[in-house]
C-alpha cells in the first residue's frame, strides 16, 4: 500500500478568501509531520489561501485543489470552471464524486468519469470519492456500490490506461451516513470497505500500480477519533468536512498522523 499520509480538508461553500486568508494565519504546521496536507477551499478563496501559503516555509507541505470543475476546457457553461483554469490558478488536485455533488446536484456515474477523465487532461490529480449511504448498506450493497461508482472511472480504458501509466489517482471512501452526521465509521468497517478497494483496484490496475494509490477515509473525522482510524489496515490518510474549517482541529488531525 501507498506510504504516503494525506490530510485533506474539504471546505464546501464555507470561508471566503479574508477568512480563508484568517485560516492560514492561524494553522500552524510542525515542519518535521510526514503528512501531506490537501486544502480544497471554495474557488473564489483558492487565491487567498495560495498567496498565504507562499509566504510560509511549512507550506512546502500543503497543495491545493477544488471542489468540482465542468468536463469541457472552456466555453459557454455559465458558472462553470474547467480542470485547465482551475491549474492555472494553483490547484493540483480536484474532488470528483463527493456524495453532496452526487445527491444534491445530480452527479451521475457518467459525469464523474467525465469529470476524472478532463483531471487527467489538465494533468491534475482526480481525488475520487465512493461510498454508500445507509440504505444501501443496511440492503448489503456495500460491495455493490463502491465497485460500481468505482468502475464507472477506472473500467474507462483511457482512465485506467493513464493511471497505469503513471498519472496519480487518490480514492476516498466516504460513507454517505457518517458525512456530517456525527456519525463515525469504526476502524473495521473502515478497514473493510478500503480492503475491498484496494483488492477492485489491484484487479483494474495491477497490484503495483494499486499499491500507489492512496486510500483516505472520509465521515465525520474528529482530532479525538483521527489516529484509531489513521491506523486501520489500508487507510492512507483522511478527507475532512467539519472539522477542517477550524485552524487548531485541522492542524491536531495533521498532528495525529506523526
Ligand atoms: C466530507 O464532506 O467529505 C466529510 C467527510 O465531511 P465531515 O468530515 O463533516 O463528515
Amino acid at each position: 500500500m501507498s506510504d504516503r499520509v494525506l490530510i485533506a480538508g474539504n471546505w464546501k461553500m464555507n470561508l471566503d478568501p479574508d477568512e480563508g486568508a484568517r485560516f492560514m494565519e492561524q494553522f500552524v504546521l510542525d515542519a518535521a509531520g510526514r503528512a501531506e496536507v490537501l486544502l480544497f477551499p471554495p474557488a473564489l478563496t483558492l487565491d487567498s489561501v495560495r498567496r498565504a501559503l507562499l509566504e510560509d516555509p511549512p507550506a512546502r507541505r500543503v497543495s491545493l485543489g477544488v471542489q468540482n470543475i465542468h468536463p469541457e476546457a472552456a466555453g459557454a457553461f455559465t458558472g462553470e470552471i474547467s480542470a485547465e483554469m482551475a491549474s492555472a490558478a494553483g490547484a493540483e488536485f480536484v474532488l470528483v464524486g463527493h456524495s453532496e455533488r452526487r445527491a444534491l446536484f445530480g452527479e451521475t456515474l457518467g459525469d464523474t468519469r467525465a469529470k476524472v477523465s478532463a483531471v487527467q487532461r489538465a494533468r491534475l490529480v482526480p481525488l475520487l470519492c465512493v461510498g454508500e449511504t445507509l440504505e444501501e448498506r443496511k440492503r448489503g450493497e456495500l460491495e455493490r456500490v463502491l465497485v460500481g461508482q468505482l468502475d464507472a472511472v477506472i473500467g474507462t480504458e483511457s482512465i485506467r490506461d493513464g493511471v497505469i501509466a503513471g498519472g496519480a489517482f487518490v480514492l476516498a471512501y466516504e460513507p454517505v451516513w457518517a458525512i456530517g452526521t456525527g456519525e463515525t465509521a469504526t476502524p473495521g468497517d473502515a478497514a473493510e470497505a478500503h480492503a475491498l478497494l484496494r483488492s477492485l483496484l489491484s484487479e483494474r490496475l495491477s497490484p503495483a500500480v494499486s499499491d500507489r494509490v492512496p486510500i483516505l477515509y472520509g465521515g465525520s473525522v474528529k482530532p479525538d477519533n483521527a489516529a484509531e482510524l489513521l491506523n486501520a489496515p489500508e487507510v492512507s490518510g483522511v478527507l475532512v468536512g467539519g472539522a477542517s474549517l477550524d485552524p487548531e482541529s485541522f492542524a491536531a488531525i495533521v498532528r495525529a498522523a506523526g
